[in-house]
């Protein structure tokens, strides 16, 4: 980690010296407690031969303490002149800045491939940037991001509890997401309204031979309707409600459960039943409890 890290002051004196404003629209709350830096650069898990990528590196607050800890970091900034300043501050000639919008940005990108990601994030963008640069980078081996409280309860809540939906499943279907802590407004610059939360994340191989857009589909139409039974909620996608109860009877599912019970695993049965009877035709045994039903 380099030793200087950026506190209030020079905070203020970098903004002022580049003429920024900080803009709700894209997110920028700037972190100006070193402290704070040092916390996520450890919660992250680090290795030495690691290649952080980093989204929105701001004023360079966290970029800063990323280039002592890996063997290479890629910045990846939406604001010109943000990134255009990044390696004034950050003179480390192994950081790659991208001047890129993250949600589209594409693994030919980046050269050396990324294996951690580790972002304070734009909370505006933050649950489809994680799922868009998990989809497109598959040499990620985890990460640690920092996004807003309420954004960090529902991306690690599992089955059952009330605030599971579309964000935990996605995320469960790379990888495996803990709590990494809490953390309060008064670190960042401007000050948010908002409590701040770290999400700790280590990729796994998904389960199975199902396509994830297949899985997503499923995972989409059950939360759609969230209070309705996976037999109603499934119907429009399965093509009536009898075929919705036949696969996932197949699957093993009653049809009385709600999607905010199942578990990613779950869902991809339910895509695999679907996948064994396109078009309606008699299902496959798929399991313990799977049984043969006519469409
Ligand atoms: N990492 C810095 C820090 O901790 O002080 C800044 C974090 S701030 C919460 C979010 C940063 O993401 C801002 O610099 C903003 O310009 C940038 N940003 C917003 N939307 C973005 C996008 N779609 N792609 C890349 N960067 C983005």
């Amino acid at each position: 980690m380099a030793d200087a890290l950026l506190g209030p002051a020079e905070i203020r004196e970098l903004a002022a010296r580049l003429g920024v404003a900080p803009t709700k629209k894209l997110g920028q709350n700037f972190l100006h407690d070193p402290n704070t830096i040092r916390r996520i650069v450890a919660a992250a898990g680090l290795r030495p031969d690691d290649v952080a990528l980093e989204v929105g590196p701001g004023l360079g607050s966290l970029t800063l303490g990323l280039v002592g800890a890996v063997r290479h970091v890629h910045a990846v900034e939406i604001d010109p002149r943000l990134a255009a300043a990044l390696p004034e501050t950050v003179p480390d000639a192994h950081l790659t800045v991208h001047n890129a919008d993250a949600l589209h940005v594409r693994a030919a990108s980046f050269e050396p491939a990324p294996t951690m990601l580790v972002a304070n994030l734009p909370y505006n963008v933050a649950v489809p940037v994680v799922l868009h640069l998990l989809a497109e980078l598959p040499t990620l081996r985890g990460g640690l991001v920092m996004v807003q409280k309420e954004v960090a309860d529902r991306l690690v809540a599992g089955p059952g509890s009330k605030v599971y939906g579309v964000p935990s499943v996605k995320l469960a279907w790379y990888a495996e997401a803990r709590s990494a802590g809490k953390v309060p407004p008064a670190v960042f610059w401007p000050v948010p309204n908002v409590d701040s939360g770290l999400v700790a994340f280590s990729a796994r191989t998904p389960a199975g031979d199902i396509d994830r857009s297949a899985v997503f589909a499923v995972v989409d139409a059950a939360f759609a309707q969230r209070r309705k039974t996976l037999r109603a909620a499934l119907s429009g996608w399965a093509g009536g409600a009898d075929r919705a109860e036949k696969l996932l009877v197949a699957a093993g599912i009653s049809p009385q459960a709600r999607g905010e019970s199942l578990t990613v695993e779950q869902f991809a049965a339910i895509a695999g039943a679907a996948k064994q009877s396109p078009s309606g035709g008699k299902l496959s045994p798929t399991g313990a409890q799977a049984k043969e039903v006519d469409s």
